[in-house]
């Protein structure tokens, strides 16, 4: 890191810590959306941090803004989730969209008060976004869309999505921006997730909803989109850090003030590997996700080294929160304690913005080229 970058990290750090963590449990339990924590991330630049400062953003670069999302999920899960959103779906407009759509939306994204969604997963089309079945056909100048979609985090609350369709007469698939109200999209229902509680996500249902054409990105087809999704990763990736940092950091304090056998756990020697095993995870995929971020000059990072970094996260973050969860004990396992919380929060990472197993499949493709099928 930069002697920059050091510094936005201890000023990220500061307002997680005194802003974000006291409500986190809050947010989790309620399911309400942490609009107070929105306003003062917005206020300090948060939302546009790599936007381009000709539309409102700071013109940072990936590898700062994970930097500053590891330490904001440290401290909520749910709020970061709403930074992570802001940047992702803006620079999914600067690098895909028109001209006309980056001055419309790109400033208001980037202010905080117009939050977007991405909307791909539908019930019948998961990892295989080939089978995707909302439509958008056209009829004079407008699109009229018809279709489901599922899981879009956010979904609740946002004032735009970027939805992936199928352009029915030309057969290719595309992004199309659709703003809350639009006639004809009716906001689901709010599924009932385990984790990233305060970041509701909804079904969105399409019923003859009529989208202008100039609301059709320029660059959104099927690969864009795909490739595009190695940015999200990145990000995916360094909150599902930033709550494995935090058990960790929760479970070394534990054990060193909890005792048994007349002196802290924090001595035997089995807790004291488990303690070195946790931190070589922690380092090694915070070096893995810097690598990939910085991999983004401009625009997306390599596909493949978001990926590596996306799976390694994920798994470790899981081992690091379920280790952490075994050296405290029964107060691990309590909702007393953010633990829990945490495991909950980086389960749906492993999950959300592709599979660990769908980032496998494109981590073997980047080794061994695309699987051809033998012939007869
Ligand atoms: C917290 C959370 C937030 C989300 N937010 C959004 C959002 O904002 N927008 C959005 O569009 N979607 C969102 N999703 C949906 C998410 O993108 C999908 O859940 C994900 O892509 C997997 O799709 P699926 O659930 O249909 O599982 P499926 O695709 O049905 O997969 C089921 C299992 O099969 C495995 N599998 C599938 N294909 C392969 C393969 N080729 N090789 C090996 N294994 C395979 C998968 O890895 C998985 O283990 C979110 C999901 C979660 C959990």
């Amino acid at each position: 890191m930069t002697p920059e970058q050091r510094a936005l990290q201890d000023e990220a750090r500061k307002i997680a810590r005194s802003e974000l963590a006291g409500k986190a449990a809050h947010w989790d339990a309620t399911g309400e959306v942490p609009w107070e924590n929105i306003r003062v991330l917005a206020a300090n630049g948060y939302m546009g941090l790599v936007l381009p400062e000709e539309h409102g953003g700071s013109g940072a670069n990936l590898l700062d803004l994970v930097i500053v999302l590891e330490e904001l999920a440290w401290a909520c899960v749910s709020t970061s989730l709403y930074v992570f959103s802001a940047n992702a779906q803006g620079n999914r407009i600067v690098q895909l969209g028109t001209d006309d759509q980056r001055k419309r939306y790109v400033p208001r994204i980037a202010a905080g008060d117009f939050l977007a969604s991405h909307a791909m997963s539908e019930p019948g089309a998961g990892s295989d976004a080939r089978q995707l079945r909302t439509r958008a056909e056209r009829r004079g100048d407008e699109y009229v869309v018809n279709g489901d979609k599922c899981w879009i985090s956010r979904g609740a609350v946002a004032d735009l999505f970027l939805v992936n369709v199928s352009f029915r007469e030309e057969g290719k698939k595309g992004l199309l921006l659709v703003e809350r109200g639009t006639d004809g999209l009716e906001i689901g229902k709010v599924e009932p997730l385990m984790g990233h509680r305060g970041s509701p996500s909804t079904e969105l249902h399409f019923k003859d909803c009529r989208v202008p054409l100039n609301q059709r990105m320029s660059d959104g087809d099927l690969g864009s989109s795909l490739m595009s999704m190695s940015f999200s990763r990145c990000c995916n990736a360094a909150m599902a850090l930033g709550a494995a940092q935090r058990a960790f950091e929760d479970a070394v304090d534990y054990i060193q003030t909890r005792e048994a056998y007349s002196k802290p756990l924090a001595d035997l020697q089995g807790l004291r590997w488990m303690v070195a095993d946790m931190k070589v995870k922690l380092e090694a995929a915070r070096l893995l996700i810097h690598r990939a971020a910085a991999s983004a000059a401009s625009g997306f990072p390599s596909e493949s080294q978001a990926a590596v970094a996306k799976t390694f996260a994920n798994e470790a973050a899981l081992q690091v929160i379920s280790d952490a969860m075994q050296l405290m004990g029964a107060n691990g396992y309590s909702r007393e304690y953010p633990i829990e919380r945490l495991y909950r929060d980086a389960r749906g990472f492993a999950i959300a913005g592709g599979t660990t197993q769908i980032q496998r499949n494109l981590i073997a493709r980047s080794v061994l080229g695309r699987r051809v099928h033998a012939q007869g």
